[in-house]
């Protein structure tokens, strides 16, 4: 049996593959990741700088990984709803065997690929959620739209089971295959590397989980929310890429206390937006709440710009777009703070914002990226009501008490004293002055004024919805 196996981009690893495994065990196995143009062109390749930086240290890694193990990755460029079906007549292929992906471009591809594929057998395994989408129902045989009810379900009917060990010998790749195309370099991609991101694949992303393991697990539960604190495991982009399977990480991070159970709940975030998209594929371009359908956003370039540059004047918003732009992640309090400041302060379409986070995040991640925007616009599913609107300035005070986080990304505020860190126009001159800030030249002044933007949000909403 000769067998295709078709990696990705979300599953860039070889322990806990199902498809890898399965391949192995029955007879020939040939590793294909294809170069799409749907990413891999430069103009597309440009809207992902950070995720593609990510990527192609993956794809790196994977080779690596099956190298060492007798095989190597084939690479092919083109379409993949045209390339893999070529690949499997030119290379006499029996199957093709890949991982499951919730979103819904994903599925009309597979759909495609199926078809093309005619007789030869294409199966899909499951791996990107720790249990299959669908597959937790409410008592009425329904699929959930609030979170609480959806995690309760998931600990009395779920069974995400023990990862799949890696294989430790693959058969080697037939020396005629898949020579001549070489991965590109981001150079070729038309873009520079980001030395402030951290490394893509299974490798770095295993350190990753070990030191959290032995360093942040057991504080999770008090440090999470905490913007100045590195209190969360920063394996989001692994868990996107699949360099850890969310199996892997779920197995590795379980216990009684505090820490462990309030981190695996992040996990069921993760779970429940994956499911959600995979039965609501209209939620990446329509809010969840129909009535948030016609909500008149505004159009205000000026306030768009100052949003994603970080010139918003309040100093948790402005850090967070800085440390998108820098790091390619933004600590989880801070997005729900910024992504609700865009919609609710300055009234502009949360789908603007999704889009750039989706651009910049080495995370980003359709299904998550969704929620958050959604849920933080209050258009989404779940009990946030709508009404609540985030306030930066007590957020900041609460979660960055000593604006060690603002003093990081927001470096012209760096020698305010503690006390006006997160509201420098509420500073007497002379601190300004000795602080070296100058509001409007150095640091810019609030373009709203929090609580008549808050005002102006309620009305409009109340008016329309
Ligand atoms: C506006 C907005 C946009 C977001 N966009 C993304 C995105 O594109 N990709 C992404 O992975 N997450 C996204 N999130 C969720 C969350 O912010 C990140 O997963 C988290 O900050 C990643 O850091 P970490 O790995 O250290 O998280 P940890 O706190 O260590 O959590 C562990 C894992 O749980 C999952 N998780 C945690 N919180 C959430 C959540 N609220 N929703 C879904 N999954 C969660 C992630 O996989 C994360 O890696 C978004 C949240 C908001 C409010």
């Amino acid at each position: 049996m000769r067998s295709l196996v078709w990696f990705r981009g979300k599953d860039l690893r070889v322990a806990d593959h199902g498809p890898l495994l399965e391949a192995a065990r029955t007879g020939e196995v040939l590793p294909l990741f294809v170069l799409d143009p749907y990413f891999f062109a430069p103009e597309r390749a440009s809207q992902l700088p950070h995720r593609m930086q990510l990527l192609l240290e993956g794809l790196a890694d994977l080779d690596r990984a099956l190298r060492e193990r007798g095989s190597r990755l084939l690479l092919a460029a083109g379409r993949s709803v045209e390339v893999v079906p070529d690949r499997v007549r030119r290379w006499n292929v029996d199957r093709v065997l890949a991982h499951r992906w919730s979103e819904p471009f994903a599925q009309e591809r597979d759909r495609r690929v199926a078809e093309a594929l005619g007789p030869v057998p294409f199966e899909l395994f499951e791996g990107e959620t720790l249990v299959p989408p669908g597959s937790l129902r409410t008592g009425q045989g329904g699929s959930f739209r609030v979170f609480t009810p959806f995690a309760r379900a998931f600990g009395r009917q779920a069974d995400p089971g023990r990862p799949l060990s890696a294989p430790t010998w693959l058969p080697p790749v037939p020396e005629q295959e898949g020579a001549g195309t070489l991965l590109p370099s981001l150079a070729d991609l038309g873009l520079s590397p980001n030395p402030n991101l951290l490394s893509g694949g299974e490798g770095p992303a295993r350190e990753r989980l070990e030191s959290f393991r032995e360093d942040g697990l057991e504080a999770y539960d008090r440090d999470r929310d905490r913007m100045d604190l590195p209190g969360t495991s920063r394996l989001s982009q692994d868990l996107h890429f699949g360099f850890l399977s969310v199996r892997q990480v779920w197995n590795a991070t379980g216990g009684q206390e505090a820490g462990p159970r309030t981190f695996r709940n992040e996990l069921l975030w993760r779970e429940f937006a994956h499911h959600l998209l995979a039965e609501e594929p209209r939620l990446l371009s329509e809010p969840f709440r129909p009535a948030f359908g016609a909500f008149p956003w505004r159009k205000d370039d000026a306030a768009w710009e100052a949003w994603c540059e970080g010139r918003t004047g309040y100093p948790v918003v402005d850090a967070a777009a800085r440390q998108l732009l820098s790091e390619g992640f933004v600590h989880n309090r801070a997005r729900m703070v910024a992504a609700s400041f865009l919609a609710k302060h300055l009234l502009l379409d949360y789908r603007r914002g999704e889009a750039h986070y989706l651009r910049w995040l080495a995370d980003g991640d359709w299904a998550c990226n969704n929620l958050g925007w959604q849920w933080s616009a209050g258009c989404g599913v779940d009990a946030q009501p709508w009404f609540r609107v985030f306030n930066p300035v007590t957020q900041g005070r609460k979660f960055d008490p000593a604006g060690d986080y603002v003093r990081r990304w927001v470096p012209e505020l760096e020698s305010l004293p503690d006390r006006w860190i997160h509201t420098p126009w509420e500073a007497p001159s002379a601190v300004l002055a000795q602080a070296g800030v100058h509001l409007g030249r150095t640091y810019p002044v609030p373009i709203v004024d929090h609580s008549q933007a808050r005002a102006r949000f309620l009305d409009t909403a109340k008016a329309k919805l």
